[in-house]
């Protein structure tokens, strides 16, 4: 199995945040997790990035047990994220804005530090070209030499991706990465994640509320209300799910 938890419970202080939550996820798709807002969506990726640590039940990503994995190997086990509220270096370039995104990733041999000046600048071309191309998948390659900050906000989000894709990440976590878009900026990026899974040969797991996006490129949904997983199924079961129309879609 490509990730799966398994009777994850989380709690913070008196809440369960997450309350035996039990899914699998399979390589290769977009699988999307919906609910209300403090259902534990956000939760669920902070697990799974390690920024959080359940208190019972397991997280397993390829094979591994990623509660042993500590959060700054992350990355190097091919799991990138993006954040709800981005982070970017507002006076950097796109182009350095990347590049600090992908040091850990792009250096995680423990000699590249002796190996002298040549090397530095043979993993330094390579770090660049690894740039040139993760701009070019998202379409933003016109923009390596702006200003991250002085760049509209639909393409901010992009480089925010494009940070994430730096290490070339088997796993892609996006924590609703249409918030703040307009509808056809919306439709734009839900072609560009299927485009960039595609070209980055990743899996994507997203937190949205855009339902229109979530029904349109998800291939499973999972559905959390109060913590508990509710349901999961393709976009048609989820649509006509009893529990997910009065929980959330009727609302
Ligand atoms: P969602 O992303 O679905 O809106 P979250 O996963 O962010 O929800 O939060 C789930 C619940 O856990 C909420 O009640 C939230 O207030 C709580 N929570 C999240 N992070 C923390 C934290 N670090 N400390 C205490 N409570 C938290
Ligand atoms: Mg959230």
């Amino acid at each position: 199995m490509f990730l799966e938890f398994d009777r994850v419970t989380l709690r913070f202080s008196g809440l369960i945040a997450l309350k035996d939550v039990s899914l699998s996820v399979d390589e290769g798709g977009v699988f999307a997790i919906i609910g209300p807002n403090g259902a534990g969506k956000s939760t669920m990726l902070n697990c799974i990035s390690r920024i959080y640590t359940p208190q019972q039940g397991a997280i397993r990503f390829m094979g591994e047990d990623l509660l042993k994995v500590p959060p700054d190997r992350i990355k190097a086990h091919g799991i990138g994220r993006s954040f709800q509220n981005m982070e970017l270096f507002a006076k950097m370039t796109v182009e350095d804005n990347l590049l600090v995104g992908g040091h850990c990733a792009l250096h995680t041999n423990p000699f590249s530090e002796a190996l002298g000046w040549f090397k530095a600048r043979a993993s330094e071309r390579e770090a660049r070209n690894r740039v040139q191309h993760v701009l070019e998948s998202l379409g933003i390659a016109t923009y390596s030499k702006h200003i991250a900050g002085s760049l509209p906000y639909g393409i901010q989000k992009k480089v925010d991706v494009g940070r994430a894709l730096m290490g070339a990440p088997r796993l892609l976590l996006l924590d609703e990465p249409a918030a703040g878009l307009n509808d056809s900026e919306t439709e734009e990026l839900g072609n560009w994640i299927c485009t960039v899974k595609q070209a980055m040969n990743t899996t994507v797991v997203m937190i949205e509320h855009d339902m229109s996006l979530v029904m349109s490129i998800s291939d499973r949904i999972a559905v959390l209300d109060f913590g508990e997983l509710i349901a999961v199924g393709t976009p048609g079961e989820i649509r006509q799910d009893d529990r997910v129309i009065r929980a959330y879609l009727g609302k």
